[in-house]
């Protein structure tokens, strides 16, 4: 890899060859890719991308870390929307909103850009079988991907990891292990399978290559932008790899040139589970906490990525927030209403938290900001239907229908 120099610990500075099986530094801190800029300057200019006419996160191959001759995977990752979200911003009291639809992507979430990079290095391993735990969307994700790919995996899910997900698993062929316990126990059993049977890991905050591959969600916005430069980027947090892959791909464009300063970050969590947040607002350590949320994808008690989050979040001055599960609920209907967009719930939560920011009064009425969905409401229909209201249920009969909009106050356009 001409564009890689190696893999560096983010917290003894130990540096690594950049092979495909790298995990953890011998003293258990995450690696992160250090990239050669300066060759990367040489041959990638903003013309030669704006002339490309792969729509995948794979246009950026110049700054992701794999060989020039593996193939991208087969299922079509990344280059998801963002819809400039008029009504949105104006509800919120804000210049410009953007809105980055990630649920559209093959698998309906973000954890595809990830699972992409997974299939593509394990493939560069010469692995046959991939394992991963997941909250429920790393697993779906890397099940479809690698189904693609021909690929064989056992994934590792808590039993609370909602049916749409489930039924993702079962369909791509997965063979699925629901845990029984919390994400750190299913983590735990994964681990020690992946161990004992050498399976290549896709494990958050173990495989360094998954952050490269999320961070394309960051330099698909910037491109879409034009790289004009946002003020914030607002995105849910449970691991921390996909705020920590956002800002490298955002560290990325800013070291080639391409964007001329950095955005603010914005760290959505939810008020039941927030011990990356509390670690910024205490200036302390993070500590465990309990995942009392209904938003499944962020219900992280214990973070695997802590370092590279919080690094990412204190770098860019970043702010942040706290959602309740009404307040994640009522974001769900409000981008459904304003924008036609269908987040579930962790997909929704930094929309919730740029909201409760506005109304805090912490987000300048001239600010234009983006607001990550980083999965789709199909995935979890069981808490849309218990929170987004019933339908009007009659007989076909046309006096029942104008009763009916005369008792629900519906007059008819
Ligand atoms: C995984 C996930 C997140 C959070 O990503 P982390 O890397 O765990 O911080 C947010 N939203 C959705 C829908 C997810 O699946
Ligand atoms: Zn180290």
């Amino acid at each position: 890899m001409k564009n890689v120099k190696f893999a560096k610990c983010v917290k003894c500075g130990k540096i690594y060859e950049a092979t495909p099986n790298l995990t953890n530094c011998s003293c258990g801190g995450i690696l992160d890719i250090i990239y050669d800029y300066d060759y990367i300057k040489s041959v990638l200019t903003k013309d030669k991308l704006a002339q490309r006419s792969d729509n995948s996160m794979w246009r950026y191959r110049e700054l992701l870390p794999v060989e020039e001759t593996t193939e991208a995977p087969p299922l079509r990752v990344g280059w998801s929307p963002l819809y400039e979200a008029g009504r949105l911003a104006a509800q919120l009291g804000i210049k410009k909103l953007y809105v980055k639809d990630d649920g559209v992507n093959p698998t309906a979430s973000l954890k595809d850009r990830a699972s992409s990079m997974a299939v593509a290095k394990a493939r560069e391993a010469g692995a046959k079988v991939i394992a991963c735990s997941s909250t429920g969307n790393a697993a779906s994700s890397l099940a479809g991907n690698a189904a693609a790919a021909g690929l064989k995996t056992y994934i590792f899910v808590p039993s609370r990891a909602p049916k749409g997900k489930v039924a993702q698993l079962m369909t791509f062929g997965a063979t699925v292990i629901s845990v029984q316990g919390s994400y750190e126990d299913t983590f735990d059993l994964s681990k020690q399978a992946i161990d004992r049977w050498g399976w290549y890991n896709r494990n958050a905050a173990i495989n360094l290559y998954l952050s490269e591959g999320k961070k394309t969600v960051g330099l698909e916005i910037m491109e879409q932008l034009n790289w004009v430069v946002p003020d914030y980027i607002a995105i849910s947090v449970g691991d921390g790899c996909t705020i920590a892959g956002l800002w490298k791909g955002l560290k990325d464009l800013y070291a080639i040139g391409f964007i001329d300063h950095l955005p603010r970050l914005i760290s959505a969590q939810a008020s039941g589970c927030c011990p990356l947040n509390r670690a910024i607002e205490t200036g302390e350590d993070w500590h465990p906490m309990e995942e009392n949320t209904l938003a499944d994808s962020i219900a992280v008690g214990v973070p695997r990525n802590a370092d590279k989050a919080l690094m990412a979040i204190r770098e860019s001055n970043g702010l942040t927030v706290n959602v309740t599960d009404e307040e994640i609920m009522a974001a769900q209907k409000l981008l459904g209403r304003t924008c036609g967009v269908f987040g579930e719930p962790a997909g929704v939560t930094g929309t919730a938290g740029l909201k409760k920011l506005c109304e805090e009064g912490k987000i300048s009425p001239d600010a234009t900001v983006v607001s990550v969905v980083t999965g789709n409401g199909l995935k979890d229909v069981a808490n849309a239907i218990a929170h987004c209201g019933d339908p009007i249920s009659i007989p076909s009969d046309m006096d029942l229908l104008l009763k009916a909009f005369a008792e629900n106050n519906i007059v008819v356009e």
